[in-house]
């Protein structure tokens, strides 16, 4: 029958996919505005199944990956609801101060019915599984990265991020390359179109992983182009294949490694964490930081939370728009 051939062939698709993760990644990762986090997440799920017994000590958050929940498109994620503090729906969210202050009186105009969600220059957007961007949003201060740094480090791809992140990054760049490694810079802005692809491609071929493996558009971080995804020419060694680009083992990487410890000093924050991953709505990405300000991101450092932890416990909840 046409529908057991369809079935069958879409289970073999499926574990086609997962067994291929690398080089799903390696392929991926060449068009940066496809969604090279997308195919990293495939990688990742594949890779931490069965590398748990190498881990000496494995994280909590890691060793059950998530049971995948079939998510209707455009209903939301499966993930557990964010904290509500001060639910005001219908506020853009304000301009975060410090961590442990709380605005008493929003002073974010309110936005109607919420139709947008189109934030300002502001570099603390909250932007989740639950929280989207608008479709009409996108920066309009992008440099591209090319015109800056060595092909070493860009390795050609067409990375744009915004002006006001880009002398942090030089420095950043500069300073790790001072120390004697090797930083790259895989992907940066990624268009709400160009979201749109990675995610119909994994809708279609993916259905009933989607929604926790891809953002939907208007759901990732990468919008606001204030996001670079690092590599490290360590990680083809370290994961065993020598075409990949995004992995979770890039937390072992030099680069990676020295990322963690000292990228808050540039004012780049990691997005997702392992510890806030049910709260982020995305698995580990040791490889994805933001750049939020060397104040907010020392602040975020000091007490370990990450931005999107930070924002939904002190900050109104943004608006969802249509
Ligand atoms: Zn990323």
């Amino acid at each position: 029958m046409r529908y057991n051939s369809v079935s069958m062939r879409h289970v073999i698709i499926t574990i086609g996919l997962f067994l291929s993760g690398f080089l799903i990644a390696g392929c991926t990762a060449n068009q940066p505005d496809a969604g090279g986090d997308v195919a990293a997440m495939a990688v990742d799920n594949a890779v931490v199944l069965e590398s748990e017994t190498a881990v000496s000590t494995p994280i909590p958050s890691l060793q059950n990956p998530p049971t995948p929940e079939v998510t209707p498109v455009g209903e939301g994620s499966a993930l557990p609801q964010p904290p509500t503090i001060t639910p005001v729906p219908t506020l853009e969210t304000p301009t975060p101060l410090v961590p442990t202050e709380i605005p008493a009186t929003p002073t974010a105009t309110p936005i109607g019915v919420c139709s947008q969600r189109i934030p300002s220059d502001d570099l603390f957007t909250l932007v989740t599984q639950t929280y989207n961007l608008s479709r009409d949003y996108a920066p309009k201060d992008l440099v591209l990265l090319t015109d800056y740094l060595a092909m070493d480090v860009t390795l050609g791809y067409p990375s744009e991020i915004r002006e006001v992140a880009l002398q942090p990054l030089l420095t950043l760049i500069n300073d790790m390359k001072a120390e004697g490694l090797q930083p790259q810079i895989i992907s940066g802005y990624r268009s709400y179109s160009g979201q749109s692809i990675a995610w119909n491609k994994w809708s279609t071929e993916m259905p009933e992983r989607a929604s926790i493996i891809s953002a939907r558009p208007g759901h990732s971080e990468h919008q606001l182009g204030t996001v670079v995804d690092f590599g490290s020419p360590s990680l083809p060694d370290i994961v065993g294949d020598p075409d990949i680009e995004f992995h979770t083992y890039f937390f072992k990487t030099p680069e990676g490694i020295w990322l963690l410890e000292n990228a808050h000093l540039y004012g780049f924050t990691l997005s997702y964490t392992r510890e806030a991953s049910e709260i982020t709505g995305f698995f580990y990405e040791p490889w994805h930081y933001r750049y939020v300000g060397v104040e907010m991101a020392t602040q975020l450092k000091e007490v370990g939370l990450t931005l999107t932890e930070f924002q939904l416990a002190n900050q109104p909840e943004p608006c969802i728009p249509d």
